[in-house]
């Protein structure tokens, strides 16, 4: 594909685009947070959303940015795409997404069933597997490349994946681009008293254990739960914060949260009370917002219009570096 037909034919534009989410700008209007020394309030629970394919290999529900400013609400988190769990059957077709830039966020992919490969134009390589982390920082702009990894595509089988974006600060927004990848055993961990489970730290910290990235004012778990887990914790009360219900079910302080729906939490203080009524897998974000302008436009975040111009114009201009697809 040729560099100036990227924005209108790719297949990532066109997967914003049908989520009705080309372009968009916030307003900056804090809520205020209230003090509640109980239980922290539930704002909503998502059902699970329409799915759409994200290039041919992921298949999926689009909570935020979802068209109606929610990505404002979950600032700094920007995006949250979840491929629910489904099976892809054997293909010797690589199923992904090809070659597209961005400039302005972080992307981070969680890995629960199947093999995803990612390659960059900075020479980054890297298979997440079930548990697995891929955490790249497009920063300043990278090009990449997102595809099922060959092995598990030539024999298919069930695969769940998410895709999270986070808009970066003004102040690091050109920040070189960086690739890590985290192993779900090098994830520090918090076991649950009597073995109802575990809390891995990804990002930021639970219980004065800290996760390996440190990005901003960000905390992030991937919480593993036995049938019965029963436990509390606190987030933040400024910092926005949701859960998404990866597998199981679970209530939260006692409304129902089954699989594929994500809680939205009210910003303020209060114990978070979580029971599991099966085996669950839990996605916990819960961020500081940025409250700074911004302007989207497909896979750029940036604060101005002009930004916006200027991050297509390097792209077209090859300053995003090569990458074969
Ligand atoms: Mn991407």
């Amino acid at each position: 594909m040729k560099r100036k037909d990227f924005l209108k034919k790719t297949i990532l534009g066109s997967a914003l685009a049908a989520v009705g989410f080309p372009i968009s700008r916030n307003l900056i209007g804090k809520e205020k947070s209230q003090t509640n020394t109980g239980k922290r309030g539930i704002e909503a629970i998502c059902s699970p959303t329409n799915t759409h394919m994200v290039g041919n290999g992921f298949k999926v529900m689009n909570f935020f940015p979802n068209g109606k400013g929610f990505e404002e609400r979950m600032s700094p988190f920007f995006l949250l795409d979840f491929n629910a769990e489904v099976n892809f059957p054997a293909s010797d077709i690589a199923q992904g997404v090809g070659v597209h830039p961005h400039r302005g966020i972080e992307t981070i992919t969680f890995a629960y069933k199947g093999a995803v490969e990612h390659h960059d134009s900075k020479g980054n390589h890297g298979i997440i597997h079930a548990g697995d982390i891929q955490w790249m920082t497009a920063g300043g702009g990278v090009l990449h490349k997102e595809y099922h990894e060959q092995t598990f595509n030539r024999s298919g089988g069930a695969f769940e994946m998410l895709q999270l974006w986070i808009n970066l600060p003004k102040t690091h927004k050109m920040t070189p681009a960086k690739y890590q990848s985290i192993k779900h055993p090098e994830k520090p961990k918090v076991e649950l008293p009597n073995g109802q489970g575990v809390v891995h730290v990804v990002a930021g910290e639970y219980e004065g254990t800290k996760g390996s990235c440190l990005p901003f004012s960000i905390h992030m778990y991937d919480i593993h739960l036995e049938a019965g887990a029963d436990f509390s914790f606190q987030l933040p009360k400024e910092f926005n914060s949701g859960i998404l219900v990866v597998d199981g079910s679970i209530s939260v302080n006692d409304k129902k949260a089954p699989e594929n729906h994500y809680v939205q939490l009210k910003n303020e203080e209060g114990q978070i009370h979580i029971k599991a009524d099966k085996k669950t897998i839990l996605m916990v974000l819960s961020g500081e917002p940025l409250n700074e302008p911004y302007v989207s436009y497909g896979p750029f975040v940036m604060n101005t219009e002009e930004e916006i111009k200027q991050a297509i114009d390097d792209y077209n201009n090859g300053l995003f570096g090569f990458l074969q697809d």
